[in-house]
């Protein structure tokens, strides 16, 4: 077998991946790297033990099916309803009910959230991989009422939980948020919302009309540790075995220590009624429980109102509502960190089908032992409902987030190159997957049948291999594409457009050159860097030099070509003044080789400033110089990269001219629609045509004013691009970010002229796809380009039944030219397990794909629909999802509980930054073309970048000793996370700030900033000064470790408290409630909770 050197995204990639011995992976990136020919690769060591694709034999994942929920309600005593979607009601509810009837009317608060304990259950037998990920995290909630809204008449008699009418008053009042505003009171928003969205429509709930008989204990049963704890010996739920797993063999559940979690202001003394209580408490603690203090000081804070409901005499206690204790909700820095401590340890091993990996925000190491790395592809669940009833009920999106060409830390192997020769790779004759360690050898070795569709098909002679006992082939471990998830094949002819092989592609800088663009610097900045940057341009390899050839256009309303071949003493300049027409007036000497002619390239970025300098033509044309492009590569034959370097809305006369139609006050109504989608279908249109030349485009906006982002960004869109946006651009402030935004771009690797393709096993297929990319049919995703920056995020729906025992297959195959002009196919396969028990799923869960997926949703549905039906779309979802939780794989409990799936306790957090996010609910301050900037990036943004850009990191610096060189712990994005005798570093992946607290020590100040006071630090500075000590050292330092885990700069804004720029600052703390009426954590939370209870009441 012939083994290529492949091209790894980044350097270094000298080293062999450890279980392939004897493989050498040559070096790239522009670094003249080791050019030591491939060795076999007979010494791969072979899978682990633990490798196997299905799961073992006789590990019982769960229980049998209980199937549909029967009906019965089973009145407890007391009016505690039993919930008889878990069979035997009485029965199983029996412990709890006990617990309940001992609970007297009138301490239930109501008017506010109640405390609780947040009780992690850590769970269940977990058949594969990891230790248990499941478990129920229970915060109570039992009043919804954040403030105000009082129920308004005494609840029935006997029911001493409030009346069922609280629900109602329960409802609806969500103050302040102006999110919730408009649904009617007690009713879910309406379902169905979706229009517009395809593929997001959520269907008919699937909870059954018996429903009803849920109702809950209005307003709620208060805590209910028994209810969440785990089973103690003897005891038995006799619910759904569905639920089982989550209690069997579970280890002691853990209650926050009491005082760290209830930090809520101390109420008074609880009154003797309340006290009353504790007698059924203390059973719960004597249960299972062990001292659950945390629930008894909601018994110490009365509220107003709560006399109402019992029969608690005396008047209404004055004091102000509680809030719910923000450290008693589940926070996701506490799951951040768990992760990192369970996980980011051992190296995450492929071999096991369905396994969750660790999160994104762990480091850790991958060796590919048959799947794709989590690098690859992330999945909304590695354990994927059978039926598409049980995927409708549950409403968890089924989705991939697959980034082909990711880049890969330098202690992981890049894909090994596999060349068959012309033959070209081994497919399915059917289906067309391509050979990959699923697929099955049978008779012998002569044939093989395709894990995706079952074809059997015949083995060429020349790849014909014995099989061993076990029916696999000898010399799996010798191929890659028998033992590996990634890994690329050499294209053959077959594989290229026009039965050629490519050229290698080229580069165009096209630079604007009006008015504003010379007055701000930008266009001597911009020449003066690339004279040293395009000694940098992606090479392939040990290549001494990159093969990509370069070109370059300056324009205002007209465009100027420049004839820099490498025999002229000069550049010679063409001006082409018929835009509306537009032709490419020279071929040779436009497209060069850059060593060439690198000294007329020189002269030329010298000359151009100058030239221009006096220019007072502030009019440009755009769609014109895209097509100037397009049309350059198509008369070399070859693909390539357009980086555009522009200014101004296009309103010269010319194709694609634009208007400015920026209309704040469409934001809200039912046009605001407009303001994401182009103005004009021009850009379209000239995007197809770019996608078919595989030109792809970058933009670098420099924007004084609106300049229409939402319809500049179409053709970089489509294309699989990028748009970096620099408002108000000043040299002296922003060089340092657009260099080095500018340098990576240019530098990165990408894949040109490409299509994707996703094939999954029968049962499932790929429905939906977002990113930056063009779609001609359902099921090509063309890229003009495609970075390993870039995501394709695929959903999947149901056609047919999937089977637990073969599970569900992904194999996406990426067909690219490489920089070098090699044709490729890359491969990534994943297996994924399959379930069907609900409980299953919600236990293979992986969230932050999840909000990815959700946030790609609803940035597209702005297109389309009102913004309003878009969030409200998001929140119904996210409570379909938590209720069929709830009703079928929780343990019973009182509705005035939220019982959130550990793998989704963080959803509501998270989804609320979503729904906050400047693209659905904008500030004041957020521009039109902000919004739309950000739009567009979010569709092609990996895991990690959302994870971070809608939960940022705050990181306090003068909390841990200054010797102290590792990254701080984070603290959550909550103003009350702020001392004001420290300094913190807020980033989300774009924005960077350094908040500095009023009271912070003189020292400090002094070290940090080089002055004596806070009064003299200079608000919203971007750089620190260099000051030789150490906390100057290593902040600074962590500054530039932050930066360079991120794909774009993140320019450094410093915000003194109380500072005007505070408010900029805490609009990223997205726990508290925003400023454009964005819930809290705590108030959303609430809201969800009132939803999962109307869904299931
Ligand atoms: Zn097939």
């Amino acid at each position: 077998m012939n083994l290529n050197q492949s091209a790894p995204p980044v350097p270094p990639f000298g080293q062999p991946q450890p279980a392939y011995l004897g493989h050498h992976q040559s070096s790239y990136g522009g670094q003249p790297g080791s050019t030591t020919a491939p060795t076999s690769y007979g010494a791969y060591n072979g899978p682990v033990p633990g490798y196997q694709q299905t799961p073992p034999p006789g590990v019982s994942r769960a229980p049998p099916s209980s199937g549909a929920p029967p009906a019965s309600t089973a009145q407890g005593p007391c009016g505690q309803t039993a919930y008889g979607q878990f069979g035997q009601g009485d029965v199983q509810n029996g412990p709890s009910s006990t617990v309940q009837m001992q609970r007297l009317p009138g301490y239930q608060p109501f008017g506010s959230a109640v405390l609780a304990p947040v009780v992690s259950q850590p769970a269940v037998l977990q058949p594969y991989g990891p230790p248990p990920t499941s478990a129920q995290v229970t915060a109570q909630l039992a009043g919804m009422q954040i403030s105000g809204a009082v129920a308004p008449a005494s609840p029935p008699s006997g029911l001493g939980y409030g009346p069922p009418t609280s629900l109602a008053s329960a409802s609806g009042s969500f103050p302040n948020s102006g999110l919730y505003g408009s649904y009617p009171q007690g009713q879910a928003p309406p379902l169905g919302q979706a229009q517009g969205h395809p593929g997001a429509q959520p269907p008919q709930r699937s909870v059954p009309p018996q429903a009803s008989s849920f109702t809950p204990p209005a307003s709620g049963g208060p805590r209910m540790p028994s209810m969440t704890g785990p089973l103690l010996p003897g005891q038995s739920f006799g619910g759904p075995p569905v639920s089982q797993p989550n209690h069997v063999s579970s280890p002691a559940p853990q209650v926050l220590p009491p005082g760290t979690q209830m930090t809520g202001p101390p109420g008074p003394p609880p009154p003797p009624m309340h006290s009353s209580q504790q007698p059924g408490y203390q059973l719960q603690q004597n249960g299972s429980y062990g001292p659950t203090r945390g629930p008894q000081s909601n018994y110490g804070s009365p509220y107003p109102g709560a006399a109402a409901f019992g029969s608690q005499p005396g008047p209404p206690q004055p004091l102000p509502p509680k809030r719910l204790d923000p450290d008693a909700i589940p926070s996701p820095i506490q799951v951040i960190e768990d992760d990192r401590n369970n996980r980011g340890s051992e190296p995450f091993v492929t071999g096991v089908r369905g396994q969750v990996p660790p999160l994104v925000t762990t480091n850790f190491l991958v060796k590919d032992q048959g799947n794709a790395s989590p690098r690859y592809i992330r999945c909304t669940s590695y354990n994927i409902p059978c039926t598409s009833d049980m995927a409708k009920q549950a409403q968890v999106p089924l989705a991939a987030v697959i980034k082909p060409l990711a880049r890969l830390p330098p202690e992981e192997a890049s894909p090994y190159v596999v060349d068959h020769g012309e033959s070209g790779p081994l497919r399915c004759n059917r289906c067309k997957a391509y050979m990959c360690p699923f697929m099955q050898f049978v008779e012998g070795g002569r044939r093989f049948q395709c894990c995706f569709c079952s074809c059997i098909n015949d083995v060429p002679p020349q790849y014909f291999q014995h099989l061993d006992h076990t029916g696999k082939r000898v010399d799996a471990y010798d191929r890659p594409e028998l033992s590996l998830g990634s890994y690329e094949f050499l294209a053959t002819v077959d594989y290229c457009k026009n039965n050629k092989f490519p050229s290698p592609p080229a580069f165009i800088f096209m630079i604007d050159v009006s008015y504003n663009a010379i007055r701000s610097g930008l266009v001597r900045l911009l020449c003066e860097e690339l004279k040293s940057l395009l000694d940098f341009l992606p090479r392939e390899g040990g290549a001494e030099e990159s093969a990509v050839r370069v070109g370059f256009v300056t324009y205002n309303k007209v465009l100027h070509f420049y004839n820099v071949k490498s025999s002229l003493a000069q550049p010679q300049m063409m001006v082409v003044s018929d835009v509306g027409d537009m032709f490419v007036p020279l071929l040779d000497g436009f497209l060069v080789n850059v060593n060439e002619s690198q000294a007329v390239i020189t002269s030329l970025l010298d000359q151009i400033p100058e030239m221009f300098a006096d220019t007072r033509e502030t009019e440009t044309v755009f769609a014109p110089v895209i097509q100037a492009g397009m049309e350059a590569l198509k008369a070399a034959e070859c693909a390539g990269k357009l980086f555009l370097f522009h200014t101004s809305l296009p309103i010269a006369e010319a194709p694609g001219k634009l208007k400015n139609r920026d209309d704040r006050k469409l934001i809200n109504t039912d046009k605001e629609k407009t303001l994401f989608q182009p103005q004009t279908g021009a850009y379209q249109t000239l995007a197809k045509e770019c996608v078919a030349q595989g030109c792809c485009v970058d933009l670098f906006l420099f924007p004084n004013q609106y300049v229409d982002v939402a319809t500049l960004s179409v053709v970089p869109q489509l294309t699989g691009g990028s748009v970096y946006k620099y408002a108000c651009f000043q040299v002296e402030n922003d060089q340092e970010r657009f260099l080095s935004d500018l340098r990576r771009d240019v530098q990165k690797v990408v894949g040109f002229d490409a299509v994707m393709r996703v094939r999954t096993s029968t049962g499932i297929r790929a429905v939906d796809f977002f990113g930056a990319f063009y779609m001609s049919n359902t099921t090509d995703v063309e890229l003009a380009g495609l970075d390993g920056d870039k995501t394709v995020t695929v959903e999947f729906k149901h056609d047919d039944r999937l089977n637990e025992e073969s599970g569900a297959l992904l194999q996406c195959a990426l067909l690219y030219t490489s920089c070098a002009g090699q044709r490729r196919l890359r491969i990534h396969n994943l297996a994924l397990n399959c379930c069907t028990q609900l409980a299953d799923l919600y236990r293979n869960c992986e969230t932050d794909t999840l909000i990815n997926y959700m946030a790609k949703f609803a940035y597209r549905g702005v297109l389309n629909s009102p913004v309003k039906t878009v969030r409200d779309t998001l929140i119904t979802q996210c409570a379909q999802i938590l209720a069929c939780y709830r009703k079928n794989c929780a343990s019973p409990s009182s509705a005035g509980q939220l019982i959130l799936p550990e793998c989704m306790k963080l959803l509501p957090v998270y989804l609320n930054c979503v729904l906050k996010s400047d693209v659905l609910q904008p500030g004041a301050e957020v521009t039109t073309d902000d919004r739309a900037y950000v739009r567009q990036l979010v569709t092609s943004m990996d895991v990690a970048e959302t994870n971070v850009f809608f939960y940022p990191r705050l990181l306090p610096l003068t909390k841990s000793p200054i010797e102290n060189t590792t990254e701080p712990p984070a603290v959550r994005a909550s103003d009350e996370r702020l001392s004001n005798g420290d300094i913190y570093l807020l980033e989300n992946g774009l924005n960077l700030f350094l908040w500095v607290g009023a009271s912070v020590q003189q020292g400090v100040v002094q070290s940090l900033f080089g002055v004596s006071s806070f009064s003299q630090i200079t608000s919203g500075l971007s750089v620190l000064p260099v000051l030789d000590n150490l906390l100057s050292k290593k902040v600074r330092g962590l500054i530039d470790s932050l930066r360079a885990q991120r794909s774009r700069y993140m320019k450094l804004i410093v915000v003194k408290q109380e500072d005007k720029l505070e408010t900029l600052f805490k609009h990223f703390l997205v726990e508290d409630k925003s400023l454009s009426g964005g819930a809290s954590y705590v108030d959303f939370l609430c809201h969800m909770h009132k939803e999962i209870r109307q869904l299931l009441s």
